[in-house]
C-alpha cells in the first residue's frame, strides 16, 4: 500500500470517502477542498490513473454542445486544466492549439452553424472559417472534400495523467488523503443510507458520504448494493504513427465526424483516434479488478476498414509505420450522458461514472458540479440529463448494455437531428396498443426503453424515415393532418409511457401537499397541476395530482423525470408518517382522446355523463367504455377539450378498438409526439426536462397559478418563491415565441434578440401548424423587469443558423390565451 505524504494510517472515519483515484475521483476530491471540505479520503484499488485515465488522448475540444450546463461543465474544465499548475506547481499539459470540426454535407454544416451562436453564448467562441484557413491551420491534411470548417482557438489538448497528478496535489493541499493499494469491496449500508465503505483488508471506514467514482468498475460496485449504474465498457482505440518529419507541433485538433476520426500531434508523429460506427463491448459480466494499467489486444480485423477510411483525411499517414495501435476500455451509458448524482436507492451515496470518452475534459466541470450538490443537497446547474435516477433497471440488464454499447461510440460523432432514436435495444418497453398502433400506420421513437409513437403515416409500409435532416422530412405532411385534426376534429394518443404513482395511506395527503405548490388538498374528482421545487426554488418536478379518494392519490409526470419524482416523493416521507407509493405506469395504458368532436366520441362508447356539467374541466371520474371501467381524467396538455382514459392493461385493447369504430364518423386520427410537442407548444404548456429544469422557477418560468404562496402549511421552497415573487416584475422571465416567416423550424438552443441584444435562446421549438409558423418557448433576461409593455413593443428576433428572423414574443399562450377551448 503507498499512502499519501500526510497520512500513514488509513483513517477509520471520514466525512467523505471516494472510491476511484481517476480523473474524475481526483477532481471530486479536489473541488470538494475547494468548498471547504478537508476530511475527504480517496482510496484507489491500483495506482492514481491506473484505470482508463492513463491512456485518454487528452482532447480537451468542446465537440458540439446543446445545453448550457454542457458548456458550463466544459468550460469549467478547459480554464482550471490552463491555470491549475499556478496553484499545485504541477503542469496538467494543458495547450490551447485549437480545435477544428469539418464538415462535409450540408447538413453538417447547417447543424453547426445552428449550435456555434449557441455555444459562443455560453463562452465557446465556436465559429465558422473557410475551407482554405482549415487547410492551413491542418496542412497534413487533404481537406478537398470540406464544405466548411468550425474552429475553437482556445481549446487543445492535456496529459490526462499530468491532469490527475496535478488535481490530487490540490486535493492534498486542501487537506484531502489519498490510499493507493486499497480496493473496496462493499458499501455499507443503514436504513437506506451509505454509512461507510469495507475494504478488502476487512477494514472498514464510516463515512457521511461517500460518492463511487470507480469507472468502468462503478457498475459492479454499485450492483452490490443494490446500485442501478446503467454503464458499460466498450473497446476504443487511437493510432500513434512513427515521427513525421516537419509534422508541425501546434496544428489543432482537427475530428472528422464523416470517418468517425479524430487527429493530433503526438511525440512527433500523429494520433488519430476512432469513434467507429459499430462498436465492440468489453466484458459485460464483469471487469477485472485487477486490470491496472490494462490494455486490450486490437482487433485489426475489424478496425482495419474504419483505419483505411481515416487514412483518407491525411493521406500520407499511410507512409508512416505505426508506432502503437492502442486498444483500451471506457464507459459507456444508454443515452451518452453521465451518471451523477445522489443514488436513488441510497441515502448519501453519490456518483459520477459513465464518462461516454469524455471524462477529462469534463471531468473537472462534473467534480464542480458533484461536489456542490454533496456540500449544499442541489446541484448548481440543470442535471435533468445527467441525472443518475433517470434510468430504469432494464438499461442495465446484460442484454440491453450488450445491444446498445456498440451502437454509442459512432453516436458520439454522429449528427444530432432531435428525431434520430438509438437503433439498437428496441422494443424493450411497448404499449399493449403496440402492434394495433403499429398497423394503424405508427413510427415510432424511444425514450429509456419505451417504444412511443412519434407520428402517423397513411399507410404502415411508409412509416419510415427517408432522410433525416434539418429541413422538413418526409412525415412532416402527416404529423400537420394529425395537429389540423386535434384542433378542428378529434385524435387519440397513447401515451402509456406516462409516469404514474399510487400515493396512498392516512398521510398520503400531508406528503403530497409537503411537496407541492399548488393545494392538492382537494375534494376526491379533483385533478391539480402543481409543480414541486426545492428549498432555493427550484423546479424538482412538474406533475399533476389527482385525488381519487380521501387518502389515495395519483401522480402523473414524464418518463423521463419518472425515477426523480419517486425519489422524491420516497425521500419526504417523515419519521412516522404512513404512506405507500405504488408505481403503476405498467400496469396502465393511457389513451389520450383530445378534440373539438371528443366530447361526441366519448357519448358514443360510455353511458357516464360527459357534459360539461356532470363532468367538468380538472375533474376525475370512473366511467365505462363497453365491458371495461376505467378512469377518464378531464384535462389537456394540448390545448383541447378531452380526457386522458386510464385503462387497465387487460382491457386497453377493447377500449382502444371500440375508439377507433366509433370515431370513424368523427374524423379521429391517431396523432404521436411529434404533434403533442406542437400543440402543447402553441399553448406554450411547460415540460420539466426539456424545457424547465431544476434551475428554474415557476415564478420565472410563467407557472406562477400552479403556485398557492398562501397555503396552510406552507410547502417545499414556499419561502424562496415568495423572496423571488417580491422582487416583482422578473428580468428573467420565459416567453412564447412564433416566427413570421411559415419557412424555418427550431428546434431548441436558437439565440433570441430583444431590440438587436441577445437575450437568451429557446428551450425547445416544434412548428406550430395552426398559428403557421414555427413556435417556441425560452428564457429572456433583461437588466430591466421584462414588463409586458417591454415584450410587446420590443423588436424580437431569433437567430437561426446565422439568420436572423422577425418573431413574435408573448407571455400568453398565442393560441387560445383565454383557455376556452378546453373549458367548453
Ligand atoms: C482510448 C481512449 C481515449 C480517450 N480519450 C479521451 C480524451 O481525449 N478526452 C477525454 O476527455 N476522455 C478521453 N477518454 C475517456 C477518459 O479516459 C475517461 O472518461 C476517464 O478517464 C474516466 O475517468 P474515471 O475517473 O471515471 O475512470 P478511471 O480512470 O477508470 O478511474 C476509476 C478508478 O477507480 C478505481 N476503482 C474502481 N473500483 C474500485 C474499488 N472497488 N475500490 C477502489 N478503487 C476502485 C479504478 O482502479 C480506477 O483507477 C478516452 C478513453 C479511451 C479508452
Amino acid at each position: 500500500m503507498s499512502n499519501d505524504s500526510k497520512a500513514d494510517k488509513l483513517p477509520t472515519q471520514a466525512e467523505t470517502v471516494i472510491i476511484g483515484g481517476g480523473c474524475i475521483g481526483c477532481n471530486t476530491a479536489y473541488h470538494l477542498t475547494k468548498l471547504g471540505k478537508t476530511d475527504v479520503v480517496v482510496l484507489e484499488q491500483g495506482q492514481l490513473t491506473s484505470g482508463t485515465t492513463w491512456h485518454a488522448a487528452g482532447l480537451i475540444v468542446a465537440g458540439l454542445l446543446k445545453s448550457e450546463s454542457e458548456c458550463e461543465i466544459y468550460t469549467h474544465g478547459r480554464d482550471l486544466y490552463a491555470n491549475l499548475e499556478k496553484e499545485t506547481g504541477l503542469s496538467t499539459g494543458f495547450t490551447d492549439i485549437g480545435y477544428l470540426q469539418v464538415a462535409v454535407n450540408e447538413e453538417r454544416v447547417h447543424e453547426l452553424r445552428r449550435v456555434a451562436p449557441f455555444m459562443r453564448r455560453h463562452g465557446i467562441n465556436m465559429h465558422e472559417i473557410s475551407t482554405k484557413e482549415a487547410q492551413e491551420m491542418f496542412p497534413i491534411g487533404d481537406l478537398s472534400n470540406v464544405l466548411s470548417a468550425f474552429y475553437i482557438p482556445e481549446d487543445g489538448r492535456a496529459n490526462p495523467v499530468d491532469v490527475t497528478m496535478s488535481l490530487a496535489k490540490g486535493a492534498r493541499m486542501g487537506g484531502a488523503q489519498i490510499f493507493e493499494g486499497i480496493t473496496v469491496t462493499e458499501i455499507l449500508v443503514k436504513n437506506g443510507t451509505a454509512t461507510g465503505v469495507k475494504l478488502s483488508t476487512g477494514e472498514t471506514i464510516i463515512a457521511n458520504n461517500v460518492v463511487i467514482c470507480g469507472g468502468m468498475w462503478s457498475r459492479q460496485l454499485g450492483a452490490t448494493a443494490g446500485i442501478n449504474l446503467p454503464l458499460q465498457a466498450a473497446e476504443h482505440y487511437y493510432l500513434i504513427t512513427e515521427e513525421i518529419k516537419g509534422l508541425p507541433k501546434n496544428m489543432p485538433v482537427l475530428e472528422d465526424p464523416s470517418t468517425h476520426t479524430y487527429y493530433r500531434e503526438e511525440v512527433g508523429g500523429m494520433m488519430l483516434g476512432l469513434f467507429e460506427p459499430v462498436a465492440a463491448v468489453w466484458n459485460i459480466e464483469h471487469i477485472p479488478e485487477t486490470f491496472s494499467f490494462g490494455e486490450i489486444e486490437p482487433d485489426w480485423e475489424r478496425m482495419m476498414p474504419h483505419l483505411e477510411k481515416a487514412y483518407t483525411r491525411v493521406p500520407s499517414i499511410i507512409d508512416y509505420g505505426v508506432r502503437k495501435f492502442f486498444c483500451g476500455p471506457e464507459s459507456f451509458t444508454p443515452d451518452l450522458a453521465p451518471l451523477v448524482g445522489e443514488t436513488p436507492e441510497l441515502r448519501n451515496c453519490f456518483v459520477a461514472a459513465g464518462m461516454n470518452s469524455l471524462g477529462i475534459l469534463n471531468g473537472a466541470g462534473i467534480g464542480n458540479v458533484l461536489a456542490h450538490w454533496i456540500v449544499s443537497g442541489l446541484p448548481p446547474v440543470d442535471v435533468t440529463s445527467i441525472n443518475v435516477n433517470r434510468f430504469s433497471k432494464c438499461e442495465n440488464t446484460r442484454a440491453f448494455r450488450r445491444d446498445r454499447t456498440p451502437e454509442l461510440l459512432g453516436r458520439e460523432f454522429g449528427q444530432h437531428y432531435h428525431n434520430d432514436s438509438p437503433r439498437t435495444a428496441r422494443d424493450v418497453k411497448r404499449s399493449v396498443l403496440h402492434d394495433r398502433l403499429k398497423s394503424a400506420g405508427a413510427f415510432f421513437s424511444e425514450a429509456h426503453g419505451w417504444e412511443a409513437t412519434d407520428w402517423f403515416a397513411p399507410i404502415p409500409e411508409q412509416a419510415k424515415i427517408e432522410k433525416y435532416s434539418w429541413f422538413r422530412q418526409n412525415w412532416f405532411e402527416w404529423h400537420a393532418e394529425e395537429h389540423k385534426a386535434a384542433r378542428e376534429d378529434v385524435i387519440l394518443m397513447d401515451l402509456s409511457l406516462m409516469s404514474k404513482f399510487i400515493v396512498q395511506g392516512p398521510d398520503a395527503c400531508a406528503l403530497l401537499s409537503r411537496l407541492s405548490c399548488n393545494d392538492v388538498d382537494v375534494e376526491p374528482g379533483r385533478i391539480v397541476y402543481t409543480p414541486w421545487v426545492n428549498e432555493a426554488g427550484g423546479f424538482e418536478a412538474d406533475v399533476t395530482v389527482t385525488r381519487l379518494e380521501q387518502e389515495k392519490f395519483l401522480v402523473i409526470c414524464g418518463e423521463n423525470s419518472h425515477g426523480h419524482t419517486e425519489m422524491r416523493m420516497r425521500r419526504h416521507i417523515e419519521e412516522g408518517e404512513c404512506v405507500t407509493i405504488l408505481d403503476t405506469t405498467s400496469a396502465t395504458t393511457q389513451i389520450n382522446i383530445h378534440g373539438p368532436k371528443a366530447r361526441e366520441l366519448m357519448r358514443k362508447v360510455t353511458f357516464a355523463d360527459m357534459s360539461d356539467e356532470a363532468f367538468p374541466f380538472m375533474a376525475a371520474q370512473e366511467i365505462d367504455i363497453d365491458y371495461s371501467v376505467l378512469l377518464a381524467i378531464r384535462i389537456t396538455f394540448v390545448g383541447e377539450l378531452g380526457w386522458e382514459l386510464h385503462v387497465p392493461c387487460n382491457h386497453a385493447v377493447q377500449v382502444y378498438d371500440r375508439l377507433v369504430e366509433a370515431g370513424k364518423e368523427f374524423g379521429l386520427r391517431h396523432a404521436g409526439i411529434q404533434t403533442l410537442s406542437s400543440l402543447r407548444l402553441e399553448k406554450a404548456y411547460r415540460d420539466f426536462g426539456i424545457d424547465i429544469d431544476n434551475t428554474d422557477n415557476p415564478i420565472e418560468a410563467g407557472v406562477e397559478f400552479g403556485v398557492r404562496l398562501d397555503k396552510e402549511d406552507g410547502f417545499i421552497g414556499r419561502d424562496a418563491l415568495a423572496a423571488i415573487k417580491d422582487k416583482g416584475i422578473p428580468c428573467n422571465r420565459m416567453l412564447q415565441f412564433l416566427i413570421e416567416d411559415p419557412e424555418p423550424l427550431l428546434y431548441g438552443n436558437e439565440l433570441i434578440y430583444l431590440n438587436g441584444e441577445q437575450v437568451g435562446h429557446l428551450q425547445v421549438g416544434a412548428y406550430g401548424h395552426t398559428l403557421g409558423g414555427a413556435v417556441g418557448i425560452g428564457f429572456a433576461t433583461t437588466p430591466e423587469p421584462l414588463s409586458e409593455a417591454i415584450i410587446e413593443a420590443g423588436n424580437w428576433e431569433i437567430e437561426i443558423a446565422d439568420v436572423k428572423f422577425k418573431a413574435t414574443a408573448s407571455l400568453q399562450p398565442l393560441f387560445d390565451p383565454k383557455m376556452e377551448r378546453a373549458r367548453c
